[in-house]
């Protein structure tokens, strides 16, 4: 079955044991959209993007990423999961390596790119995220911000058609958040697909075509910022929405 959305998720329900903590959501992201995914915590946040790139296996439910179905049995998961890139709270970078070798890495073992072409995509992408002059640090003499830049490049290294984060600047010393968002700009305003949980409502505001509210599993609310930020129809996002300020 194929869809023309870049991400198409339809009745994805997902259970930890007793514990259903998606209940059925529906979801399309077209090419170059950028959607923020808002909502309290433990409302499911985590699991809906980890879902979209199979770190969880849906319970029931189909995920849909540039056509192909991801939840089919028969799918090269490998060969889908390299077209997504995906950014965490926590950075993990490997302390041992510098900021260069932890770029070509992933490169050379997955993608089996030789030498100089990961060197060369490397510092292309260390010079989109501003920290060409890292390029042979080791990761602990960065700052937080300066680390987050360095994943995202690490992301970006790969190729990937669709960029997921999930709080990318939620570890953050607040002073720092501005650089790792405005990379983040620069990626929408480029045409990336990019689906982003994030408690940044002026990026959300600023940034996303549209924004999902999630509450208990469910999806509450979703449109343009405009309208889920600027006037929710829903009492449980007008709540959520009030805490924040
Ligand atoms: P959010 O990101 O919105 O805070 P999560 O998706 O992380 O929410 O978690 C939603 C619920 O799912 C929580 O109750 C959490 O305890 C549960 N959960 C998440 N991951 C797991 C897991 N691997 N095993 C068991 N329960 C989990
Ligand atoms: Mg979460």
């Amino acid at each position: 079955m194929t869809s023309t959305a870049e991400i198409q998720v339809r009745g994805l329900h997902k259970s930890f044991g007793a514990n259903e903590v998606l209940k059925g959501i529906d979801l399309e992201i077209g090419r170059g959209e950028v959607v923020c995914v808002i909502g309290p915590s433990g409302s499911g946040k985590s699991t809906l993007l980890r879902c979209v790139n199979l770190l969880e296996e849906p319970t029931k439910g189909q995920v849909f990423v540039g056509g192909t179905e991801l939840t089919d049995p028969d799918v090269d998961i490998d060969a889908v999961r390299r077209r997504i890139g995906m950014v965490f709270q926590q950075f993990n970078l490997f302390p041992h390596l510098t900021v260069t070798e932890n770029l070509t890495l992933p490169q050379r073992r997955v993608l089996r790119r030789g030498k100089a072409e990961a060197a060369k995509v490397a510092a292309e992408n260390l010079e989109r995220v501003g920290l060409s002059e890292k390029a042979d640090a080791y990761p602990a003499s960065l700052s937080g911000g300066q680390q987050q830049r360095v994943a995202i490049a690490r992301s970006l290294s790969m190729g990937p058609e669709v960029m997921l984060f999930d709080e990318p600047t939620s570890a953050l010393d607040p002073e720092l958040v501005g650089d790792v968002l405005a990379v983040m700009r620069m990626l929408a305003d480029e045409g990336m697909t990019m689906m982003v949980v994030t408690h940044e409502m002026t990026f959300a505001r600023e940034v996303a075509d549209r924004v999902v509210f999630m509450d208990g599993g469910v999806i509450v609310e979703d449109g343009v910022p405009a309208q889920v930020i600027g006037n929710p129809s829903h009492e449980r996002t007008r709540h959520f929405l009030s805490r924040l300020l």
